[in-house]
């Protein structure tokens, strides 16, 4: 039907559980006034705005599926990826006990770190205290300090903050804990999840032989799918992610990675404004968690 094809969906939305700046049913409300057909909510390492979203979907005319996204550690290998790979989890069970146990423990160590980045921006000479960020059933992040330093007028914005401050080998960076890839994979599947790589376009590999590499060798861990429709994908980089997949027998999904107000040139359903994911990615994805 050429009406389901203009049905938009978004599988990659932060919440205020972690560092967006919209609760749950504001963005179940957005959604809907703008026609998106499913949402999932994907915080880093907590559940409890998914699991909002959840309890809020029968009061919407817009499906929602239960989401996560977490960093891990890409094997020693992979030695041309620097940061993290990022691992979207969705459709497992949000009451499932090792997943939410982690993430817990994710919490903890999140506390410790941003501890830790605080004193290196005190010795720089900014004064924020922990109680000045965390507010109850947050997943706290540096978004959040680079926020507050815009408020206390440290930084001029948010991408200042991290570009001056807060990014990899800046003054105030402290290394993020996280687990092996594989690991990730694992807790996702055993939760009855499909484990997805997330924007795989930001890990700046030059070399196409490369990608496929990491595809296959992610494809042999568990890894079920890629975010190959991503906003600041390319269509060359579109067209490759969608072939990889193919090769590789992963589902394609794709979100635009909403923040809200601290991302906001990325909206909603619409990233950057032509940004648009089929519904039949979201039946498709279903499909394949109800008989995986
Ligand atoms: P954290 O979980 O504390 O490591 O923070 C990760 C978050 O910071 C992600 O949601 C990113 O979108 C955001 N982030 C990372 N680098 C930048 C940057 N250079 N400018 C703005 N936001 C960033
Ligand atoms: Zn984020
Ligand atoms: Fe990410
Ligand atoms: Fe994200």
């Amino acid at each position: 039907m050429v009406f389901d094809s203009l049905q938009g969906i978004d599988l990659h939305v932060h919440s205020t559980a972690s560092d967006g700046t919209y609760a749950p049913f504001e963005i179940l409300a957005t959604a809907q006034e703008m026609g998106l057909k499913a949402i999932s909510i994907t915080d880093h390492d907590t559940l409890s705005g998914t699991k909002e979203a959840l309890q809020l979907a029968s009061s919407f005319s817009v499906s929602v599926l239960s989401g996560v996204e977490i960093s891990a550690k890409p094997p020693p290998y992979m030695k041309n990826i620097k940061g993290s790979l990022h691992i979207l989890g969705y459709g497992f069970d949000v009451e499932n006990s090792p997943l939410s146990e982690t993430l817990s423990e994710f919490q903890q160590i999140r506390k410790k770190r941003m501890f830790q980045i605080l004193q290196k921006l005190q010795q720089i000479g900014f004064s924020i205290s922990l109680e000045d960020l965390s507010t109850p059933n947050e997943s706290i992040g540096r978004p959040h300090i680079a926020q507050k330093m815009v408020e206390k007028g440290f930084a001029s914005s948010i991408n200042i903050a991290f570009d001056l401050y807060l990014g990899k080998n800046k003054p105030a960076y402290v290394d993020k804990y996280r687990l092996p890839v594989k690991d990730v994979i694992s807790l996702i599947r055993d939760a009855g999840g499909v484990p997805v790589l997330a924007h795989p376009g930001l890990l700046h590999i030059e070399d196409p032989i490369e990608y496929r590499t990491i595809f296959k060798c992610l494809a042999n861990e568990g890894l079920l799918g890629i975010e190959a429709l991503y906003p600041l994908h390319s269509s060359d980089q579109l067209q490759f992610f969608l072939k990889l997949a193919q090769e590789h027998h992963l589902l394609i999904t794709g979100g635009s990675d909403f923040h809200g107000d601290i991302k906001p040139d990325i909206l909603l359903g619409s990233g950057n404004g032509s940004f648009f994911v089929p519904y039949s990615l979201f039946e498709n994805l279903v499909r394949n968690i109800h008989t995986s």
